[in-house]
């Protein structure tokens, strides 16, 4: 009996890694051999839950610092202004990325599917916010919050500072103070299960 693998397993080039029948071998990273799949490169496993797809990421890349397009970014806001927003990222990917302050663009029809007049309506300094980086240009990278996993995941009263409430679509309401404010917020706003400030 062959040993199995799981998520984020680090594995060697060669490895027996599972099965046809279990997983979807990625080309790039795995090859199959009697109906058994191996990898053809050392670094970390990973298995999609959804598609039960196997693929290896190098440690190169698991450690990139740089952001490209396609990414997903979870930062502060740091200032606004008329159509950009300032980013401290946090998280690329999901992985934890300190000391980067990049300066990100948000054009005011890359916030959400419905009509957004001013970037205060869907952003305040401080909210922690999921985006998608669409591109690039120069030093600053162009953002979106469009689609119902992105947008502000964690935002507190700009009067006395106590954690919003949800009490509508994009409506939050501060239990304190009874400040109503508007953002463009991400499906789970207040309830995601990483660690939001570092
Ligand atoms: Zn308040």
């Amino acid at each position: 009996m062959k040993q199995s693998v799981k998520d984020k397993d680090i594995v060697l080039t060669g490895q027996y890694l599972g099965v046809v029948e279990e997983y979807l071998p990625d080309k790039q990273s795995t090859y199959i051999k009697d109906g058994e799949i191996y990898a053809t490169k050392a670094g970390i496993l990973t298995i999609d839950d959804n598609k039960r797809v196997i693929s290896i990421k190098g440690h190169h890349e698991e450690d990139r610092k740089t952001v490209q397009t396609g990414d997903i970014v979870v930062g502060t806001v740091l200032f606004l202004r008329q159509y950009s927003v300032g980013i401290d990222f946090q998280t690329i990917n999901n992985k934890i990325h300190f000391n980067s302050s990049y300066f990100g663009n948000i054009h005011v029809s890359q916030i959400s599917h419905k009509y957004i007049e001013k970037i205060s309506d869907a952003f305040q300094i401080t909210d922690i916010v999921r985006f998608k980086v669409i591109g690039q240009k120069e030093n600053e990278y162009i953002l979106s919050t469009v689609g119902k996993d992105l947008g502000v995941i964690h935002a507190d009263c700009s009067i006395c500072g106590t954690p919003l409430d949800k009490v509508g679509l994009n409506k939050l309401r501060c239990s304190r103070c009874g400040n109503v404010e508007s953002r463009v917020l991400a499906s789970d706003y207040r309830n995601v299960n990483q660690n939001l400030r570092y």
